[in-house]
């Protein structure tokens, strides 16, 4: 892990809305002080659209194997064809094992029906369908063939309990289908139950995973640690973000042996691209992250309070603006100058 006065990352604005939510990220930081240097890259539809195939540019990869830190907006991937997945190609050359996401309530600045709502997604971010093993057998008939291996399930299975003990959290969850995939869902929750026994103090069930996501969007203050296979880790974390307000509001952090990418959850929203009304905020959490991984906590600490209070004044996104309790509408500039002028205040 780098320990840095001030660290260099590599910063991927990304597409659609990419380039709004990471400059408000990235002014935030500055104001701040955040002991951060970034060096710009650019990978993503731009690259494609100059022949770079995989997305990513000799020059971006090298900054990045260089740097070893990166700050990555949200990436476009077209659907049911076209181009592989430039995310998953990261993950796995890089090998970010751990894709890792907290989902709190930030109840009562933001109401919500789940004020105790606390949990953290910890997906396994390299195996399951993601591996790419996928094609067509006739004219008429696919496949996709679902990679789960030991190693890689002990690691992420470790990886989340460790978690919960470093975070004082008591209890892990895992979830899977094995009740079908008997065989690869099957291996991940022995290994799940193999390792849950080097952690007494720590409670450890399983649920089916159709289920645990309906339990997770009725009662997701019941959950703590959820780990999973990559797949489902990927669906309950956007759903998880979505109970505390909305996807905007969802930072993660994919994390490897010495490298590390952070990013918000959502996509690239090409829905509301260059409209000044994205929510940075998932960008920005997922930038403290960063920063504490960095041992620049202070300064993390200091943005996360500067945020709340632009909440609490009630200087809302349109994501997460609701009539009676929001008071102001902000675009993703002023939202981002308001946090900025609240660090003067946070301490
Ligand atoms: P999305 O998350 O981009 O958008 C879903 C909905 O949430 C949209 O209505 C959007 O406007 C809204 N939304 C998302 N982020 C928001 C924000 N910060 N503020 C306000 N509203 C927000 O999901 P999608 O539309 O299914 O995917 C769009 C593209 O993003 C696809 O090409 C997909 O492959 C890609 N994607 C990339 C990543 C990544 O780079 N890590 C993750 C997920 C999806």
């Amino acid at each position: 892990r780098p320990r840095a006065e001030t660290a260099t990352v590599v910063l991927a604005p990304g597409d659609g809305i990419g380039p709004e939510i990471t400059l408000a990220t990235c002014q935030i930081l500055e104001a701040a002080g955040a002991a951060v240097r970034f060096e710009p890259i650019e990978v993503g539809e731009a690259c494609y659209r100059q022949g770079v195939s995989s997305g990513i540019p000799e020059d971006a990869w090298s900054a990045i194997r260089q740097r070893r830190v990166l700050l990555k907006g949200p990436i476009t991937t077209p659907q049911g064809g076209g181009y592989k997945s430039l995310n998953v190609t990261l993950r796995k050359s890089l090998g970010l094992f751990a894709n890792v996401r907290p989902c709190r309530s930030w109840h009562p600045v933001l109401p919500s029906r789940h004020p105790e709502m606390d949990l953290v997604v910890v997906r396994e971010n390299e195996e399951d369908t993601y591996a790419g093993i996928e094609h067509r057998q006739t004219a008429e008939v696919t496949q996709c063939l679902k990679l789960i291996s030991r190693p890689a399930s002990e690691r992420i299975v470790r990886y989340a309990f460790e978690l919960a003990r470093a975070q004082g959290r008591p209890k892990v969850t895992c979830m899977t289908k094995d009740n079908i995939m008997k065989v690869t869902d099957g291996l991940f929750h022995r290994v799940f139950d193999e390792i849950a026994g080097d952690y007494p103090e720590i409670a450890a069930d399983h649920r089916i995973i159709d289920i645990g996501t309906a339990l997770l969007a009725d009662r997701p203050e019941q959950f703590d640690v959820v780990v999973t296979p990559n797949l489902y880790g990927d669906i309950i974390s956007d759903v998880a973000a979505q109970i505390t307000g909305s996807v905007g509001l969802g930072g993660s952090a994919n994390i490897g042996d010495g490298f590390a990418m952070f990013e918000a959850v959502h996509g690239s929203a090409p829905d509301i691209a260059g409209q000044d009304i994205a929510n940075p905020s998932g960008m920005l959490l997922a930038a403290c992250e960063m920063l504490r991984y960095l041992d620049d906590g202070a300064t993390a600490d200091r943005i996360e309070c500067a945020w709340m209070r632009t909440l609490e004044e009630g200087a809302h996104t349109a994501d997460i603006f609701r009539a009676g309790h929001s008071r102001e509408r902000l675009g993703t500039r002023s939202f981002a100058e308001r946090v900025c002028r609240n660090l003067d205040t946070a301490p």
